[in-house]
């Protein structure tokens, strides 16, 4: 049965009224820029003078995106999500954090997430950012290819280190992790040490997942080169097909510094080569896994259609969908009604910590205008609904 995503009563069954309506505010107050703008200026000034608006960012926009300050509390979200066949990839949202001491302290809050998702029925996942483990100017160094010191190699041993004793700890529990790919100048470090992760850890099941940003236009070629990487070393490759979050960043540095931008030429461009990646994996199920990131409701669409027409079942193991909490909930509910693997990314932490995730997504969505609309419409329509 192919999904439909107009459903609004499914949709929204696990948001209360008083929830959608807050939901409302927020989307209609991003969906301004100059709104957006300020607030987002406001925030950054409220932070660097220490004044309290935890409360206030707690009670809005974290609340809409986030699980919960800790991880028993965004377990409590999880148990919701549950009843609905909704899963969860556990999303450790601290960053900006710097520091061999800090970096350390990581490994364990990582650990004890696989270990609680083990004990869940739909926690498959954790996701992972490699610079929550390393300097992001060593990453930058090792991408540039200059020699590294005998101290940054020492470095990046304990990086290495670091994430592998996560993918060990998921290997032993069941658990898949997911690496997330950043900005394009520190990319290469990550691919390569998600490529050594998936060829020990990836033999006889997946567990880790490297990202594939199509937004950039060498990744069409890099996915089907990393099947063949993968099949050569007699792995399975996970494969995390998203579009790409730092556009507008990675265009104003390649300005800046005068090289080609790694940024596709248009919105078409990226939409074409992410239904092509994910045919592509789709394709060769037997040696990829797939994990289908997004909120566009054409491709879900197109990828679910694929699997219905080629008799692959909906809850293919080796077919995951993924849209972020508090986004697109048309989608996920939907195609978790329809039997199709769902897991929503549910980042957690502190506030003050997830607060550039939380910048992400009020940039997001009012640069995609038409995404914002479409929140809106839905929510809309669901208030509408319930009121008659
Ligand atoms: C589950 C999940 C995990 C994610 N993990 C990561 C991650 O690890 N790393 C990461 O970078 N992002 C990640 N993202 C964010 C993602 O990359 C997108 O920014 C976001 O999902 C919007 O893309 P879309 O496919 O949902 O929607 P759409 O609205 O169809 O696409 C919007 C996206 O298209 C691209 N785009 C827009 N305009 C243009 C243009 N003019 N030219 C070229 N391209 C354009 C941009 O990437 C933009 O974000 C994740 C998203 C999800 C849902």
């Amino acid at each position: 049965m192919l999904p439909q995503f107009e459903d609004t009563a499914i949709a929204f069954e696990y948001r209360s009224t008083k929830e959608l309506k807050r939901a409302d505010f927020l989307f209609s107050s991003m969906s301004s820029p100059l709104l957006t703008k300020i607030g987002m200026g406001f925030t950054k000034w409220a932070m660097d003078w220490n004044i309290p608006i935890k409360g206030i960012i707690k009670h809005t926009i974290f609340e809409q995106f986030c699980g919960g300050e800790t991880m028993e509390e965004a377990a409590d979200t999880a148990r919701v999500l549950e009843k609905y066949n909704v899963g969860v990839i556990l999303d450790y949202g601290v960053e900006g954090k710097e520091g061999e001491a800090e970096f350390d302290a990581a490994v364990p809050e990582f650990i004890k997430a696989i270990n609680y998702a083990a004990s869940q029925k739909n926690i498959p996942f954790i996701s992972v950012k490699i610079t929550g483990f390393s300097r992001f100017s060593l990453l930058e160094k090792i991408h540039s290819g200059a020699t590294l010191t005998a101290a940054e190699q020492e470095e990046w041993k304990k990086v290495y280190s670091r994430i592998d004793r996560i993918c060990n700890a998921a290997f032993d529990a069941g658990i898949m992790v997911l690496i997330d790919a950043e900005e394009s100048w520190i990319q290469q470090p990550v691919d390569d040490l998600t490529d050594a992760m998936m060829e020990q850890y990836n033999k006889t099941k997946i567990t880790v997942f490297n990202t594939f940003q199509m937004y950039r236009h060498d990744r069409l070629i890099f996915l089907k080169e990393s099947h063949k990487h993968a099949m050569a070393k007699g792995y399975i490759l996970g494969a995390k097909l998203v579009r790409g979050a730092y556009m507008e960043k990675e265009r104003n540095r390649a300005v800046a510094m005068g090289y080609t931008s790694p940024i596709q030429p248009g919105k078409e461009a990226t939409d074409k080569d992410y239904d092509e990646g994910v045919l592509y994996c789709q394709q060769h199920l037997d040696k990829i896994g797939i994990f289908i990131g997004t909120h566009n409701e054409k491709s879900c669409l197109l990828a679910a259609k694929y699997m219905d027409e080629h008799g692959i079942p909906a809850n293919h193991p080796h077919v995951y969908f993924s849209q972020l909490y508090g986004m697109s909930d048309n989608i996920s509910f939907n195609l978790a009604h329809s039997g199709y693997h769902v897991a929503k990314y549910l980042p957690y932490g502190p506030v003050k910590d997830v607060i550039p995730y939380l910048m992400r997504r009020a940039q997001e969505n009012t640069s995609v205008a038409g995404q914002t609309s479409r929140e809106l419409s839905l929510i809309r329509k669901e208030l509408k609904r319930r009121k008659a």
